[in-house]
């Protein structure tokens, strides 16, 4: 049977996460032999560490430490919103892990075309590298919610894996339709097919995620062969009211198996809050949704005070429904097809939903 196991850690001492990790892959079977492997945190955005948008650089360090024990090879990579990786990995604290242990950097800038027939209509992928360079894939995401999806865990992590601007294609795509969008980053983390997938639930952030919410003690680090299950797992510890579109998609179509969750004495966590845009529109058909939109969907909206007028929102929109007026972005709601891209790309938190 597949496992998943939710560990205790109340910091992010590297020996203490060293030691937690050792015993978590003992506890699910995953034997570290000398390979090629990548680890793919989650490096959304330039934000410093205590922000809890990036992957914390101590995950990192103790897993590249562990990986170099078994005379492994390691290589960290991810495609960014809309910065390079080198800026992202600095702000994050990620370089200088890389830089001590003498790690190598994948900037994910190529073009490799890879091939799917997976649940979604598409069958084709560009990807900023190719994961089968690599013997090993570790996915190592960061316990977020999300705007669009509700939360952001292991599946949705694999999503990096796209060529950065190419990221907005898909939402362009999948419009309002969060299944559609949901199908596509399943398609993608099968393609991925990540070995392992370590979850930096230590403090997380809940609320206006993902990289404006609050960052939250949780105490947890999740490790699992199955990413599908380990992010059904964390959404029952969080005490979600109904799955997350991937969950529900990934339960739907057989990806979710009988799995044993070992884990120690776990806290409760209580009171975490969900982005405000899943309050209402999550069983809202796709047709009915673009008629409904401007009154039953949330709005992203502008903090005009905290706005400093920089343009990457409308520089990252898919849909181009934003455009600079007096130095302040203005939203075109007709054309707005709610990805919160724009929310989630702001570096001065002034987009609200
Ligand atoms: S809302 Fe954010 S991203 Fe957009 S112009 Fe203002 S500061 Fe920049
Ligand atoms: S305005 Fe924001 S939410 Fe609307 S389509 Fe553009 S990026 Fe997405």
């Amino acid at each position: 049977m597949e496992k998943v196991a939710i560990k205790t850690c109340s910091n992010y001492h590297v020996k203490t996460i060293k030691d937690i990790l050792s015993a978590g892959l003992q506890d699910i079977g995953f034997p570290i032999g000398k390979a090629k492997v990548l680890i793919k945190p989650n490096l959304l955005l330039s934000k410093t560490p205590e922000k809890a948008v990036t992957t914390h650089p101590a995950i990192i360090g103790a897993l590249a430490e562990l990986l170099k024990d078994h005379s492994c090879t390691v290589y960290i990579g991810d495609s960014p919103g809309f910065e390079s990786t080198n800026k992202v990995l600095s702000y994050s604290g990620i370089m200088t892990v890389i830089e001590q242990l003498e790690l190598n950097i994948s900037h994910f800038n190529h073009n490799i075309i890879k091939l799917s027939a997976g649940l979604s209509p598409y069958r084709e992928f560009l990807f900023g590298d190719d994961p089968e360079n690599y013997d090993v894939v570790i996915n190592v995401p960061k316990l977020k919610t999300h705007a669009m999806m509700g939360m952001t865990l292991g599946v949705k992590n694999t999503f990096g894996f796209i060529h950065a601007f190419e990221k907005a294609k898909w939402h362009l795509r999948a419009g309002q339709d969060r299944l559609l969008f949901a199908s596509i980053l399943i398609d993608i983390h099968n393609i991925v097919k990540p070995s392992l997938t370590i979850l930096d639930g230590i403090i997380g952030m809940d609320g206006n995620g993902p990289s404006s919410g609050r960052p939250r003690n949780l105490g947890i680090l999740g490790i699992s062969k199955n990413a599908f299950i380990l992010d059904e797992c964390v959404e029952k510890l969080v005490h979600l009211s109904y799955p997350t579109p991937i969950t529900h998609l990934a339960k739907k179509h057989g990806l979710l198996p009988q799995y044993e969750t070992i884990d120690d004495d776990m806290p409760e966590i209580v009171d975490f809050m969900m982005p405000k845009t899943m309050d209402t529109d999550w069983n809202i058909p796709a047709f009915a949704k673009r008629f409904l939109k401007n009154t039953f969907i949330k709005k992203p909206k502008i903090d005009k005070k905290t706005c400093k007028g920089c343009a990457i929102c409308v520089k990252v929109c898919p849909s181009h429904a934003l455009s600079l007026k007096d130095g302040k972005p203005l939203f075109d709601y007709q054309h707005c097809i709610r990805c919160y891209c724009c929310q989630e790309m702001c570096p001065e938190n002034a987009i609200k939903v």
